[in-house]
């Protein structure tokens, strides 16, 4: 038997028809591998009968536990809410809808075994329609550009996480954030590997466009400075244009006379054009204190736990606990 003890954290919201077929898969895999191992299900304030359904599961299931949060956080912060009640020393996140299949958790612990504090993944014939592949490839190239993290597929979430990566991730809380991408910023030794990608068995995608916009926009803003930069290059860009293109009409204003720039009119277009360029300036400095202020001040709790059950020790009734 492994010494090293194995947490699997599935985020779960509105999940009432995977759960089973989830288990029936999941838990033999568990027990195949001769290793401690727990399941950490998080209900990330689901409206159907998933948490009905998990309790049930507690009693026939051991190695369950179970994570209610208060409301809906999303997925990110449900799998933060799953990292800081997992014991494992090895611990991998998985969605519960069965894209990622199960039986890949054996090629995980290997190389958990060969030493990898960070184990990615990068998803193998991805059963996604086209337009959600091709929206995922140009923006995993964009944010990987603009983070300077090279990752080549950031939206896998069957992916492995030594303790020390999780406990760097935990002490580092933030509001909003991308935990593939703020993962990599802790691991020593990090691999990727290639893995099955399946439909989703049940249910719907929990993710509209919208919202996987807004994740991507998470995951610039929460790794980079950049777009707030680029009102500062402008900005700078304009104001030397604006003083050059005045330089140029007050030059032919005094070398071809008053009547050329039309009695004033041009000379008055050349302040404007400085003015402009410096308001742009301005406008760009201040997005970068403001950007910096943001930085610092992003400190806000993940989520909000209410109890956790399935734990030895006996239930537990959190009800708000701040990383
Ligand atoms: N999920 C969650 N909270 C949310 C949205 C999703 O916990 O607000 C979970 C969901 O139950 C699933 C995983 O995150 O286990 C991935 O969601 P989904 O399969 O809908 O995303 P997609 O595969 O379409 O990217
Ligand atoms: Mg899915």
């Amino acid at each position: 038997m492994d010494k090293n003890r194995l947490s699997v954290i599935i985020p779960m919201y509105n999940e009432e028809e995977s759960i089973e077929v989830l288990f029936d898969r999941l838990f033999p895999v568990l027990e195949g591998l001769n290793m401690p191992f727990e399941v950490v299900c998080i209900n990330d304030g689901s409206r159907d009968r998933t948490l009905e359904i998990l309790e049930r599961e507690l009693k026939r299931r051991p190695g369950l536990v179970v994570v209610n949060l208060a409301r809906n956080f999303g997925q990110h912060a449900a799998v933060m809410a799953g990292f800081s009640e997992a014991q494992g020393d090895w611990i991998i996140t998985m969605d519960a809808d069965l894209q990622n299949p199960p039986e890949e958790i054996p090629k995980l612990v290997k190389e958990f075994k060969k030493g990898h504090d960070l184990i990615g993944t990068i998803r193998e014939g991805r059963q996604d329609t086209y337009f959600r592949r091709l929206a995922s490839r140009i923006t995993n190239r964009i944010v990987a550009r603009i983070s300077g993290i090279s990752l080549h597929d950031f939206g896998c979430m069957l992916r492995g996480y030594s303790r020390e990566v999780v406990e760097g991730i935990l002490s580092n809380p933030e509001y909003r954030t991308f935990i593939p991408a703020l993962a990599t910023f802790f691991a020593r030794n990090p691999v990727e590997i290639y893995v099955r990608h399946e439909e989703r068995a049940a249910g719907q995608s929990k993710y509209s466009l919208l919202r996987l916009f807004s994740l991507q926009l998470d995951l610039m803003t929460g790794f980079s400075m950049w777009p707030l930069r680029i009102l500062f290059f402008v900005g700078t860009f304009m104001a030397f244009g604006g003083l050059l293109a005045a330089a140029v009409i007050v030059g032919l204003r005094i070398y071809y006379g008053a009547g050329w720039a039309a009695e004033g009119v041009f000379t008055l277009f050349a302040a404007l054009f400085f003015l402009v360029g410096c308001q742009f300036f301005a406008l760009g400095l201040l997005g970068e204190y403001i950007g910096r202020i943001f930085q610092a001040v992003r400190k806000r709790p993940t989520f909000i736990l209410e109890w956790v059950k399935g734990r030895e020790k006996g239930e537990r009734k959190v009800l708000m606990r701040l990383p």
